[in-house]
């Protein structure tokens, strides 16, 4: 049996969402490049990839429920940074609310008992640790870098060694 209308719109607006942050990253990305940082830049295109893999998943999982997928509207990421800082504190900021809204699709499934989404939100609930996790610790670096270009560059070689799945 599908799931219940109200649950096929919040799996279909997660995965607007995470359209969403695939194109919130792609434009930091170009932040990046116009800012002399290709390892930052490649940092962030690598975590654009990621956030299509993650629409994907919610994606599959929806029409292997049997429900409807329809895919809504994104809308235009800032484009205006004042600095690598700003661009990763409104990266971490934009990861807390996709935290927020998986945690509240675990519990609305937890209640309608669709215990089938549970092990895919789990996965997802470990995978925004994570996230959370290898962004705060940017924020970090970044702060400890301040005003000193060679720690900034020294950074923009770490970021840009990321591979692929790598997760970091
Ligand atoms: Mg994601």
């Amino acid at each position: 049996m599908a799931m219940s209308t109200d649950l096929e719109q919040a799996f279909n607006d997660q995965i607007t969402l995470e359209f969403a942050s695939e194109y919130v990253y792609l434009q930091m990305a170009a932040y990046f490049e116009a800012n002399d940082l290709p390892g930052f830049a490649q940092w962030m295109r690598l975590q654009a990839d990621e956030e299509r893999t993650h629409a994907l998943k919610f994606f599959d999982f929806v029409l292997e429920r049997g429900n409807t997928v329809e895919l809504g509207e994104i809308p235009a990421p800032p484009t205006e940074f004042a600095s690598p800082l700003e661009v990763f504190e409104a990266s971490l900021a934009h990861e807390q609310k996709v935290t927020a809204a998986i945690h509240d699709l675990y519990r609305m499934c937890s209640e309608a008992g669709e215990y089938h989404a549970l092990p895919l939100l789990h996965w997802f609930i470990d995978e925004q640790v994570e996230e959370e996790a290898s962004v705060s610790q940017i924020v970090e670096q970044i702060r400890m870098a301040g005003d000193n270009g060679a720690a900034m560059l020294f950074l923009d070689r770490e970021l840009g060694a990321r591979s692929p799945g790598s997760g970091e």
